[in-house]
Formats: structure tokens, C-alpha cells, sequence
């Protein structure tokens, strides 16, 4: 009977709730302050592979008690808990594109926002197939959210409203933020998309993974903060020794991405006031510096060039 509960409608997806009572939020943001726009980064290598220092792609923009989190590469989660958000706080979710190290925690973020206590109504936004990844990930677990209704007592349920994207244009707006899409170009993976967010006192675009994008570059236009894809070029090749698909990852990167260059040739063509490099191919080449990032990207973009951390806030 659980589980035959958890299709609510065809987009809409009960996953049950934590019906901790009595469970208190611990304060969230510091006394006094509310968010108008705060971003962490959560994970800034690019590629699926889990890695040591850098997890997969995932950011979080802090408005007002509310988390919009963009993109959910492995360890979302975790990542979340490392910065001090409390997952109940997760309101939105949106997927750039379907790429693993995009997509891949985003039903786990769900999952595990549940069992922290998130009961409210979560939003995902992405391309399709999110409505059915969305239903089949829940038809997965619910052994699991069956268990842990009738053995702890979780019963409040919230819901997962899927809005899966097909063009670029206006997303969603609400009391804080108001989201735009852009499409990008990364091969073979139609559709992809940039994202943008005006709050009330600050502008943050994500890129997603593109090449160069002139759909970007309007999105982007006089932007607080652009966090751009960014791989760095002469290590492309120390990167794939060794792996067997060489010749086929190389061409991926080189064909489907944003050398940091480029990066900082987007920023400057869209006016941005701060660019921030993330999704760094490679993620963890110690013989890449951060001085190198940003001596690739300040060749063409005048403005502060921040290169991207795990839990980094900009
Ligand atoms: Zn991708």
C-alpha cells in the first residue's frame, strides 16, 4: 500500500516524510542574518570518477532560508551537510544536463534529505528524462522508505514535482529568485543547459558543461558572479595516459567543454563581475596550479577570477 502511494500523479512523486516531532532546525542562517544570494560550491571537478579532493559537479545558492541546489554529482549530500546546510532546507533542485557526474546523486539527495527530515515539497527542474529517472529511482527505494515508514514512524509526505525543461527562457519565480535557462552546446547530450539566478541583490550563473556559448552570453549579461566549466588544455593529455578509451575521452573534453581561456573570453564578452572556474578537467593534477587557472582565464577577462573549491563560498 506504501509503495502504490507514491504516485501521486504522473509528475508528482510521494516519497514519505520524516515525521520526527518536535525535531528542531538547528539556526540556520547565523542570528540576525538572512541570505540574499550566497553560493557554495560543493563540488568542482569535472568527470564522473570519485575523486579525493574534488567531488562532482553541485552548487547551492542561499536565499532567505532556502536552498537551490544546481546539479547533483556524487556526494551532494554529504556536501551539503560538510557546508552547514540542513537538508530540510532543500526547496529546488535543478539538473543543467544528463551527465553522471551531473545527475548522479540527484535522487540520493532526495532520499537522504528524507531521512535528515526534509517533509516539504521538493522542485526538480531539468532535461527529460527527469520525470521518469525520477519515478524509477523511487520505485528503487521503496523497500527502503516502506521500511523506514512503518519501522520509525516517518509519515508525512512530501512530494517531488518534476518540470522537465525542452528550450531555454524562464524556468521558475518565486518570493526570492527568479531562474532563467539558457541552452549551451555539449555534444551528444541535447538538451543542456546554463542557468541564471536574480535575487534580489545579486546575479549567479551556472554554465553547466558547454563549449564557448553565445546563448551563455546573453544569459550571462552584466552577471554578479559567472561559474564557468574550465578545463585546462595542456593537461588534458597527462590526464588520459593510461586510460584505454585515450583517443575518445580527449576528443570528448577537447570537443564538448570550455578551455580556461575560453572561460575567460565568455566572462569578458558578458560582462560579468567575477568568474569563477569550476568543473576543472583535470580535477586533481598537482602540476596544474591555481596560478595556471588564472593565468589562462586573465589573458581575456579583466575582473576578479576565483578558482573553484569544494565548499567555497563566493
Ligand atoms: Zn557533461
Amino acid at each position: 500500500m506504501l509503495i502504490s502511494q507514491m504516485l501521486v500523479d504522473r509528475r508528482r512523486f510521494l516519497i514519505g516524510a520524516a515525521a520526527i516531532v518536535g525535531a528542531a532546525l538547528w539556526p540556520w542562517p547565523a542570528l540576525g542574518q538572512r541570505d540574499n544570494g550566497r553560493l557554495i560550491l560543493l563540488g568542482t571537478g569535472g568527470g564522473p570518477r570519485p575523486r579525493k579532493t574534488r567531488s562532482a559537479s553541485a552548487q547551492v545558492i542561499l536565499i532567505n532560508d532556502t536552498a537551490y541546489v544546481v546539479d547533483c554529482g556524487d556526494g551532494v549530500a554529504r556536501q551539503l551537510v560538510s557546508a552547514g546546510v540542513p537538508l530540510p532546507r532543500l526547496r529546488h533542485i535543478f539538473l543543467t544536463h544528463h551527465h553522471s557526474d551531473h545527475n548522479a546523486d540527484y535522487g540520493n539527495l532526495i532520499l537522504l534529505g528524507w531521512t535528515a527530515g526534509l517533509r516539504t515539497r521538493v522542485d526538480a527542474w531539468g532535461p527529460p528524462p527527469l520525470e521518469k529517472m525520477t519515478k524509477l529511482f523511487f520505485e528503487m527505494n521503496a523497500s527502503d522508505i516502506a521500511t523506514r515508514i512503518a519501522d520509525e514512524g516517518r509519515v508525512t509526505p512530501p512530494l517531488v514535482d518534476v518540470h522537465e525543461l525542452s528550450k531555454g527562457g524562464p524556468v521558475m519565480q518565486d518570493e526570492n529568485v527568479k531562474v532563467t535557462a539558457a541552452l549551451v552546446h555539449h555534444p551528444p547530450v541535447v538538451p543542456a543547459f546554463g542557468f541564471r539566478f536574480d535575487s534580489r541583490d545579486r546575479s549567479i550563473v551556472i554554465s553547466g558543461d558547454t563549449t564557448p556559448s553565445d546563448n551563455l552570453i546573453k544569459l550571462a549579461q552584466g552577471a554578479d558572479v559567472l561559474v564557468h566549466e574550465a578545463f585546462y588544455a595542456p593537461g588534458i593529455d597527462r590526464l588520459v595516459a593510461g586510460v584505454p578509451n585515450a583517443t575518445s575521452l580527449k576528443q570528448s573534453i577537447m570537443s564538448h567543454h570550455t578551455t580556461a581561456e575560453d572561460a575567460g573570453r565568455v566572462a569578458q564578452a558578458a560582462g560579468v563581475k567575477t568568474l569563477v572556474l569550476s568543473h576543472l578537467v583535470p580535477a586533481e593534477d598537482p602540476a596544474v596550479t591555481d596560478q595556471m587557472w588564472i593565468d589562462a582565464a586573465r589573458a581575456h577577462f579583466g575582473g576578479p577570477i576565483i578558482v573553484g573549491k569544494d565548499l567555497l563560498e563566493i
